[in-house]
């Protein structure tokens, strides 16, 4: 359907500029090629001095040509923007003379064959908003003022949601009743606010009482009182310049929807109050193209009441649907919802003219945070915390997470965890098969360590005690030292996996005297310095150096080549995983760790066995080193040792070599930590070692380990996209094969300009792994099963669930990874097939039974 718009110019100047460039070229280039448009302004600002104070064209023009437009739902419409001659400031002096042009450019529209005309900035001057013209017009006009509504509320919501405002607690002054906008404006926040405060200038007689009276309100005559309240305002005056920035109060948000801006200033001129210029949406993307000035300039965002007139356009409805002063409610949620449908949005803020942007909405909250006093839920509140937790973690702690979870779904918020699976806000469960990365192999919450935890609280128990005895650490260590293989006596608690592997290093040059330390490549030890040091993967370490000097890394397995390294006799330690977690799941050659213990030995070198991902059950028995039966000089664990909710460390060592480090007055505190061996997380450990032993999670772990082990192995004889399954117990690691060659080369033609290989490092790894993303993504969202890649091999999805998880939820496991593989495969070998046999040219019946359909 055809529709027609009608806009002014603000002055004679923006016309001046707009006609600088009658063929769009400047708007056109705006934000594409810089070069071109610093020429064009220049050419314009040239013949702008040459040409003071343009005269305006004496008649109606078209200002602008929208179409054909398509919405994301498919919808068409095609539109004209018809300019009235005559300033803002002109139509204000002469409002018959405006009318006389605005009846001249409805005849226009209509002969063009518009079959509904918005008036736009003009509908305060027609007469009961509108009614008039609609009296007189041979089409359908409205004034575009229920979207704007919709949309001012909108604004409201997002800028409150954004900056942590709870409506309920806050005056909310609506400035400009009985004004048609805001007065629906304020109807609808009412319900949502803590006082509201009308504001109007003609001294609040019959209507805006009533309507005060109506909504639980305050009227006042004044803005200056009013603001002098209410730390939120929208306003939506038809004088306009009406709100002086200098009398809010700090931490003020005003949606200014008044055209011309209610808000005095072209600029903010204070820090610490925010003004949003309100009412603006923003149009699909499919149409921004279509249009040379309206729909181009400021990427898409326009004013509301154009939104409603394409809207209405775009549904063929040629109605008369916002006129007068009393909007229908009803109609506004109903635009609203059909606004959204057509893929129009709300959320894109500015203020004055400049988008709202991280730093100034970081530096904003925090003045509001101050300036309120109105600080945060009650902590624990789980329900509460949830609606910002997304928001806040992207502002906090991740915006590469957030990022991902807005670009791709990877990336859920769970809200609760309960055994084996993990809960988001809908209560949607999911099956956990990352265990937080090896520190849930209890799973969440287990009763009987969070029955420990609670009962150590209930006792009283020493919060931290250093230099002194804490009971609930000395029964802890005298369970592990146990439960650990022989010779191991001593317990260093720390409060993480990495602080494990620093107590050992320095453990084992402080006992043999030695600098040199030797580990495996691939091998992950943690990320603080001295664990990075001796960490397998250079990606990780380059960025950081120097780190330690005298650290070397050897291929895992080879037997000769550590013999002849650690004859030199130089290293104090040879650190190792059993199975490289993070590396991929890589176990190592069987009988390699024994010689490697022997090899150790008969050299002087400390051997540290790194359990923290491996330990506690994972791989079938306690301790994974008790395979082959060795006995490691040190074992550092962490993780799981805190029953998943506590965090805990322990380094395990023979009572001779800590008494060559730390067995005298001057040495026994130089290595120390003021959390580790806390009442909570000895008590947390307590409990987990029960269960282990109890619950024969161990035992479940090799039984469940070798029904997925031999189900994956099955698998990877069928699926194209799998290469290898790995690991031992409930540590295992399926490998995908890469992107087939053609598939990266074709991804790679999709980014001509190289921009995108040159912005994300290691790009063609990055789509080889592209299947691991299709895995990761259709097992989170199409069977609720949470995975992740290993931290150094992206090319490895962890299979790493609960020790206590069933056989039928393997068996759940093993189809939706079925599931899961037959899709990619389908469309791997479907995408591959046409590629490979469009570019020779056969287009043969054949190749569309290239693949099978998955079921
Ligand atoms: N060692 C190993 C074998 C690990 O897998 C990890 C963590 N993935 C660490 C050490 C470091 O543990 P944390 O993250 O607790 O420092």
């Amino acid at each position: 359907m055809k529709f027609a718009f009608l806009v002014h110019p603000l002055s004679r100047e923006t016309d001046g500029l707009v006609r600088f460039d009658l063929d769009g070229s400047l708007l056109r280039n705006w934000g594409i090629d810089p070069a071109a448009v610093a020429a064009r302004l220049n050419s314009a600002m040239a013949q702008s001095l040459a040409a003071e104070k343009p005269e305006l064209e004496p008649t109606v023009t078209v200002f602008d040509e929208l179409g054909p437009l398509t919405s994301t739902n498919g919808a068409a419409a095609e539109g004209r923007i018809y300019q009235i001659p005559l300033t803002a400031l002109q139509i204000l002096e002469n409002p018959d003379e405006a009318l006389r042009h605005m009846e001249e450019a409805v005849a226009l529209a209509a002969e063009w064959g518009a079959r509904l005309v918005g008036l736009g900035s003009m509908t305060g001057i027609v007469g009961s908003r509108g009614e008039y013209l609609a009296k007189r017009s041979p089409v359908a006009v409205t004034t575009g003022n229920s979207l704007t509504v919709y949309t001012a509320l909108q604004n409201l919501f997002h800028v409150a949601e954004a900056f942590d405002i709870n409506l309920k607690h806050e005056t909310v002054a609506m400035v400009g009743v009985p004004g048609s906008i805001i007065s629906a404006v304020a109807a609808l926040v009412a319900p949502h606010c803590g006082k509201l405060l009308l504001v109007g200038r003609n001294n609040g007689t019959g209507a805006v009482r009533r309507l005060a009276e109506q909504l639980g309100g305050e009227y006042l005559g004044s803005i200056g009182e009013a603001v002098s309240r209410a730390r939120v305002v929208v306003s939506a005056t038809s004088s306009g310049g009406c709100i002086d920035q200098q009398q809010l109060l700090p931490g003020t948000v005003v949606i200014d929807i008044g055209v011309p801006t209610d808000v005095i200033g072209q600029q903010a001129s204070r820090s610490d109050v925010l003004i949003l210029t309100g009412g603006l949406t923003r149009v699909p993307e499919t149409m921004r193209s279509t249009s040379s000035r309206m729909l181009r300039f400021h990427h898409g965002v326009i004013p509301s009441c154009l939104g409603e007139t394409l809207l209405l356009a775009l549904d063929q409805r040629a109605e008369c649907l916002s006129l007068g002063r009393d909007l229908s409610l009803d109609s506004i949620q109903e635009i609203g919802m059909r606004a959204r449908a057509h893929g129009f949005e709300f959320n894109r803020l500015y203020s004055f003219g400049i988008p709202l942007g991280d730093g100034f909405s970081a530096q904003f909250r925090k003045v509001r945070w101050h300036a309120t006093g109105n600080h945060n839920e009650p902590v624990g509140e789980t329900r509460k915390l949830t609606s910002q937790a997304a928001a806040r973690h992207a502002r906090h702690c991740s915006p590469v997470l957030h990022a991902l979870s807005q670009s791709s779904g990877f990336v859920k918020t769970f809200v609760r965890g309960a055994g084996a699976y993990l809960y988001d806000a809908r209560e949607q469960a999911y099956l956990d098969c990352v265990s937080g990365f090896g520190a849930l192999n209890l799973g969440h919450n287990h009763p009987a360590v969070v029955h420990a935890i609670s009962e150590a609280m209930q006792q009283q128990a020493p919060g931290f005690v250093q230099s002194a005895v804490n009971p609930y650490q000395g029964a802890l260590a005298a369970d592990l030292a146990m439960l650990a293989p022989p010779g191991l006596e001593m317990v260093f608690f720390c409060n993480s996996g990495t602080e494990s592997v620093e107590a050992a290093l320095k453990l084992a040059r402080i006992s043999t005297g030695r600098e040199k330390l030797l580990s495996c490549m691939g091998g992950f030890h943690g990320k603080s310095l001295g664990s990075l040091s001796v960490m397998g993967t250079a990606e990780y370490r380059r960025p950081f150096g120097p780190l330690l000097p005298g650290c070397e890394t050897i291929p895992p397995g080879d037997k000769e080549l550590l013999e002849r390294t650690l004859s030199s006799r130089q290293f104090a330690a040879f650190i190792i995983e059993p199975i490289q977690a993070e590396g991929g799941m890589y176990p190592l050659p069987e009988g390699y760790l024994s010689t490697a213990a022997e090899l150790c030995r008969r050299t002087g070198t400390l051997l540290i066995v790194d359990e923290v991902q491996t330990g506690l059950g994972r791989t079938g028995a306690i301790f994974a080193c008790e395979h082959e039966g060795i006995e490691p000089d040190v074992l550092c664990l962490a993780k799981s040792l805190g029953g998943g909710l506590m965090p805990i460390g322990a380094m395990l060592t023979r009572r001779e070599l800590w008494l060559k480090a730390y067995g005298t007055i001057q040495t026994f505190a130089l290595h120390t930590s003021t959390f580790g061996g806390g009442s909570l997380a000895c008590a947390a450990g307590l409990a987990t070692l029960q269960v282990l032993r109890h619950d024969r999670l161990a035992e479940n772990a090799a039984a469940r380990g070798e029904q997925l082990h031999r189900g994956l192995t099955d698998l990877c004889r069928k699926a194209h996209c799998l290469k290898a399954v790995r690991g031992q117990g409930l540590l295992i690691g399926l490998e995908f094969t890469p992107l087939p060659a053609n598939l990266v080369a074709h991804w790679r033609a999709s980014d001509p300009t190289g921009m995108a290989a040159m912005s994300i490092p290691r790009y063609d790894n990055y789509v080889e792994g592209f299947p691991v993303l299709h895995a990761l993504q259709t097992l989170l969202n199409g069977h609720n099963i949470y995975v992740q890649p290993c931290r150094s091999n992206p090319l490895v999805l962890r299979v790493q669930p609960p020790l206590i998880t069933t056989a039928e939820e393997i068996k759940r496991l093993l189809t939706a990874i079925e599931r899961t593989c037959e899709e990619i495969d389908y469309s791997t070998g479907l995408i591959g097939g046409v590629i490979g046999r469009s570019s020779i040219g056969e287009h043969d019946a054949a190749s569309r039974h290239l693949v099978q359909a998955p079921r």
